[in-house]
């Protein structure tokens, strides 16, 4: 590679940092106009937000997951593993920590990557906020492998439930999910359909409806507090129709070996408890490199996605803290909202490159959809036309919901390969959503 192409780095290859690599690669990348490597702490990529089907086990993972070192092959970028833990500034280089295998084995030392445009999107993680017993006994919905942890634990729970000879203890096959936005609310209704699936399965010693109960517990006074009321209220009834429990006003103070305590003494019995409660960036990621930060470690950007205190280091996705004009709040942590900055990058560092003027990223909210697993999907669309929002339900709402991933499989895959792929599965009927045993 010449040494005189400029260097372009990205940090995460996650719903915004993969496509914009990806498509980085295709445009600059594979025509020699400039080098574009991508560093990521893990060697495959799956869409963060199907994490909840991966724990229920309606989803296989190997269908959806993307090596790394082949998309950069075919995609025209460089591809390397590791975790970032700094930056140096003055020398333009990203730090990053040794990269160990599953087994300890040392794989990478720890390197530096020269840059001169850097953008991190590395995500968020759940946010605790510091309740006891959280780290210990819950499990977090961040990654692909924890998702799968959480699934392994929910089919082995299954499994001794049916055959052990004692009667059930109390907290045995209930499961408390902590936080009702749309990842709990989804993991609800998801798990109470995959449950019945799992038991059907030959379980036959336990009665899903008597024996298997999901709680949703929320601080809120209303579920999917940051989502319209309608929308809500939708989701919510059909929840309780299922037999999902759910708690509002609830706040936990503790997540204990065997359940949930709240702050008003009531304890939820709970054999598998997940925490889907706020995010927040990273906490390395306070004051890296001297770079402004807010309250959550969301690195401060201009709307031209480039941090506040330095021009060559862009910020995207859940990471970064974008002014949204008539809001409070920044941009809000979507994958709509990292797949749009990608979008936007892609145009611009080439001019940010070529020394031009950078244009302005606007957000643009197509509103928020839940999908209930097959039972229905439900949301709201901002009607442009009509300025406010539409309230949705049914299969158009459940094509809507698709409709987000596709456009990230087809940022990565181009319309060829997914249009092949999504007729190759409506010929064979090879529908999704089978539950999965281990
Ligand atoms: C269960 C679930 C359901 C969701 N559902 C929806 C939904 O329906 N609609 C919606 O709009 N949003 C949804 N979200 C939110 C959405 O997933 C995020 O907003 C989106 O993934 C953010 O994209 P990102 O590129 O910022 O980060 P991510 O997609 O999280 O990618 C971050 C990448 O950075 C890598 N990384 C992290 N730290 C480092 C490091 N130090 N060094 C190197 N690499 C690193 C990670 O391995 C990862 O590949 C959901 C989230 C969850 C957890």
């Amino acid at each position: 590679m010449s040494a005189e192409l400029k260097r372009i780095v990205i940090v995460g290859g996650g719903a915004g940092g993969l496509e914009l690599a990806t498509r980085l690669g295709d445009k600059l990348g594979k025509r020699g106009k400039a080098s574009v490597t991508l560093i990521d702490r893990q060697q495959t990529h799956l869409w963060k937000p199907l994490l909840h089907e991966v724990a229920a086990g309606s989803m296989d993972l190997g269908v959806h997951e993307i090596d790394y070192l082949a998309l950069a092959y075919w995609h025209g970028f460089v591809y390397r593993v590791g975790e970032m833990t700094g930056i140096d500034r003055e020398r333009r280089v990203v730090k990053v920590a040794p990269f160990v295998d599953e087994e300890g084995r040392q794989v990478t030392s720890m390197r530096e990557v020269g840059y001169d445009v850097l953008v991190i999107a590395i995500g968020s993680r759940t946010n605790d906020f510091g309740t006891p017993g959280v780290r210990e006994h819950a499990i977090a919905l961040e990654t692909a492998g924890e998702a799968a942890r959480f699934h392994k634990r929910l089919v082995n729970a299954c499994i001794r439930a049916n055959t052990q000879d004692a009667p059930l203890a109390p907290e045995q096959l209930q499961v408390a999910i902590i936080g009702a936005g749309a990842t709990g609310t989804e993991l609800a209704a998801e798990l109470h359909k995959t449950t019945r699936q799992l038991v059907a399965f030959g379980l036959d010693r336990i009665d899903p409806d008597k024996d298997i109960k999901i709680h949703l517990i929320e601080a809120a006074p209303r579920i999917l507090p940051a989502l319209p009321e309608r929308v809500a209220k939708a989701a919510n009834e059909l929840l309780k129709g299922l037999g999902v429990r759910v708690h509002t006003g609830a706040r936990v103070a503790e997540v204990e070996a065997k359940g949930v305590r709240l702050a008003d003494g009531t304890v939820i019995p709970a054999e598998l408890v997940v925490w889907s409660a706020g995010v927040k960036a990273p906490d390395f990621l306070r004051d890296i490199g001297g770079l402004e930060t807010n309250r959550i470690n969301q690195l401060v950007v201009r709307p031209t996605l480039q941090t506040t205190r330095d021009d060559a280091i862009f910020a995207i996705g859940d990471c970064a803290a974008c002014p949204w004009p008539g809001h409070e709040q920044p941009v809000p942590p979507r994958a709509q909202a990292a797949h749009q900055q990608a979008s936007h990058l892609v145009k611009q560092l080439p001019h940010y490159l070529a020394g031009q003027p950078l244009s302005e990223w606007h957000y643009r909210d197509f509103g928020s959809l839940v999908s209930l697993g097959d039972y229905s999907t439900v949301g709201s669309l901002m009607g442009k036309l009509i300025g406010r929002n539409l309230f949705i339900e049914g299969i158009f709402a459940g094509l809507m919901y698709k409709s987000l991933y596709k456009m990230h499989q087809l940022a990565l895959h181009g319309w060829i390969k997914v249009g092949l792929d999504t007729i190759a599965r409506m010929i064979t009927r090879r529908t999704e959503p089978v539950v999965k045993l281990h």
